[in-house]
């Protein structure tokens, strides 16, 4: 597993590519100019991994596209020791992003190769994400909550309502919502029962299944 002067240049390539398409957090862009995203890939994929695109990563699943990744993370306004649940761990790309915000990161996946794979990955990669669970993250992980934000990074056709319950006052649940095409949805907890909706255009991801694989 090799990370090179190439591969880090490949980085600040991509970092400029997300910067020209609107991504103004810093602390975002540095994290992905530092995490070797060609590690989180099949060795196949190497020469594309700098690439702003989603690739396969095994039993169907894709890794997001860096533009997304970058979108989601900005979204969620990750301070040092924020407390985040992931539903869909996939190739681990988006996890080591938040850790490397510095957030505490509790992850789940459906699909137990990619569980497998990816648990084992982490620790050759020095990434220390705070707890993976195998599980169907429509139920989130009630006795870790509440957390600061959640991130959902597969289509969800509507809002898990543990989800929501499972976020703190204040918190911000970043879920892409629909069918074949999603909507980049923000949901801002206002108090216990009232969430304030903000949505930010078109995107598109593999779909948010129920139970597990
Ligand atoms: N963050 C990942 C995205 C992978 S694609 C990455 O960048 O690599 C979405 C992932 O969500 C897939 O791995 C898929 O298996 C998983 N997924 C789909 N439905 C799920 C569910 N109900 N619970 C947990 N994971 C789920």
């Amino acid at each position: 597993m090799k990370d090179t002067a190439k591969h880090q240049g490949l980085r600040n390539q991509l970092v400029s590519t997300l910067e020209q398409k609107g991504i103004t957090d810093r602390a975002v862009l540095d994290a992905i100019k530092k995490i070797p995203r060609h590690l989180f890939l099949n060795s196949s994929f190497e020469d594309y991994a700098y690439q702003d695109k989603a690739f396969p990563i095994g039993a169907g699943q894709t890794i997001s596209q860096p533009y997304t990744v970058a979108f989601q993370s900005q979204l969620l306004e990750v301070k040092k020791e924020h407390k985040i649940l992931e539903i869909g761990t996939g190739s681990g790309y988006q996890t080591a992003v938040l850790c490397m915000l510095g957030a505490k990161v509790y992850s789940i996946e459906r699909q137990n190769e990619l569980f497998k794979q990816t648990s084992n990955l982490f620790p050759k990669l020095n990434i220390r994400p705070k707890h993976l669970s195998f599980g169907d993250g429509y139920k989130g992980l009630p006795s870790y909550a509440p957390f600061d934000s959640i991130i959902v990074t597969a289509g969800a056709p509507f809002i898990p309502q543990p989800l929501m319950a499972q976020l703190k006052i204040g918190g911000r649940l970043v879920i892409p919502l629909g069918e074949d095409v999603q909507i980049m949805t923000l949901l801002i907890r206002k108090n216990e029962t009232q969430f304030e909706k903000h949505e930010f255009g078109e995107f598109r991801f593999v779909p948010l299944l129920e139970d597990k694989n």
